[in-house]
């Protein structure tokens, strides 16, 4: 499958993938060199198959790997590569293949940006979350003390190649993270989502022709935001459905204690409700299917709510001190609600706390 976008760079989504890699390569770049920046889990779990596929194209390939965990995504793991990278000698036209998570992808599209001020970023993304989100966009970009993702560059990729047969080995609990990003997809631009999630999760989660229809989908549905605003003046805004909350959840429960999708999910039942409170004929029934799931593997949500409204009020995305809430004035039709009287959200976390 092909994503259609505008601008000049390719999606592919299917298993296998590996004539389209190298057709793509040898259309572009020389043979000589290719940098591979890869997670190291991946590198253990799929045996070398990305090292021997650039073997096939490319004379000489330098494979760096990345220790996985959200740690890597550091100024210290960035010298670290841009050293490697120029040490071994790069042109300008050496194309660096990010293959991983949003945490490889992240850090190796913001390396790619910095050697020799930019050269060709290819992303090969093996979690759902990277595939439906992450590795789209042209977001790239470290951590710093002070903050997550605060370090980084937009730098879009020349191509993305998304090979399902990565997610044979994807844990459980990567699928349930991954999954939220796909139903806020469903919440903000098309609600048949759903259901077909619904189904989807009533079988083992494994790579198949119905998951690759959802995730092209998803990743259609960022493209087009992303297209319609690339540099988040306005509607890219959208994508953070679920997140204003999530990120006050993620924040006083400890980064690392709540995974990003959880998080997320429980956002998204927040935003739904505070909408319905306003008015909209949104009912949260639409993510019951799900929450099974999330239960389960949630241990715990933070529920002191002073707190969470604190932390919602340093979120980056906070104007002049006031809080940009994404809602919906239905399904599929998002609108941004300012907010900076955080007290009328008592009633909104109370509920959503109530609900795992
Ligand atoms: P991740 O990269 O840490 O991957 C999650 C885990 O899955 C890791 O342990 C990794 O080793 C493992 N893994 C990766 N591929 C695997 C595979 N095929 N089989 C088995 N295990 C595999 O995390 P993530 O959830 O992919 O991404 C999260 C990151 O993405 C965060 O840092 C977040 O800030 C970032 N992000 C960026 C954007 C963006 O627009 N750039 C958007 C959303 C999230
Ligand atoms: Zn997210």
């Amino acid at each position: 499958v092909d994503i259609s976008y505008e601008q000049d760079y390719q999606i592919r989504v299917g298993q296998g993938l590996q004539k389209e890699f190298l057709s793509f390569c040898a259309d572009r770049y020389t043979p000589d060199k290719i940098v591979v920046v890869i997670d190291e889990k991946v590198q253990r779990l799929h045996e070398r198959k990305v090292q021997v596929l650039c073997e096939e194209y490319f004379q000489d390939v330098l494979t760096l790997t990345v220790p996985e965990g959200e740690a890597s995504k550091s100024m210290e793991q960035w010298k670290r590569l841009v050293d490697q990278i120029l040490e071994y000698g790069v042109e300008r036209n050496t194309p660096l293949l990010a293959v991983g998570g949003g945490v490889t992808g992240d850090l190796a599209g913001y390396v790619a940006s910095s050697v020799l001020r930019g050269i060709p970023l290819l992303h090969m993304p093996t979690t759902l979350l990277a595939m439906v989100d992450s590795s789209i966009g042209g977001k790239t970009g470290v951590n710093h003390s002070t903050g997550k993702n605060l370090v980084g560059a937009f730098n879009q990729p020349e191509a993305v190649f998304m090979d399902l047969d990565f997610l044979q080995t994807l844990e459980q609990t990567e699928w349930i993270t991954g999954m939220a990003e796909i139903l806020k997809y469903g919440a903000i631009r098309d609600p048949d989502i759903f259901g077909k999630l619904a189904e989807l999760v009533k079988q083992p989660l494994e790579p198949s022709e119905e998951w690759q229809q959802v995730i092209s989908q998803s990743a259609q549905i960022k493209t087009d935001i992303v297209q319609e605003d690339t540099l988040e003046a306005g509607k890219r805004a959208y994508l953070n459905f679920g997140h204003t909350f999530g990120h006050a959840l993620e924040k006083v429960a400890g980064y690392g204690s709540l995974a990003h999708g959880e998080a997320v999910f429980a956002g998204m039942i927040a935003a739904t409700y505070y909408s319905k409170q306003l008015g909209a004929p949104v009912d949260d029934i639409q993510f019951e299917a799900f929450l099974p799931l999330y239960k389960r593997q949630i241990q715990a949500l933070p529920t002191n709510i002073q707190a969470l409204n604190t932390a919602m009020r340093t979120d980056k995305k906070v104007k002049n001190n006031t809080v940009q809430l994404v809602l919906l004035k239905e399904w599929a039709s998002p609108y941004i609600q300012p907010c900076n009287d955080l007290s009328k959200l008592e009633k909104v976390w109370q509920y959503t706390l109530s609900q795992f």
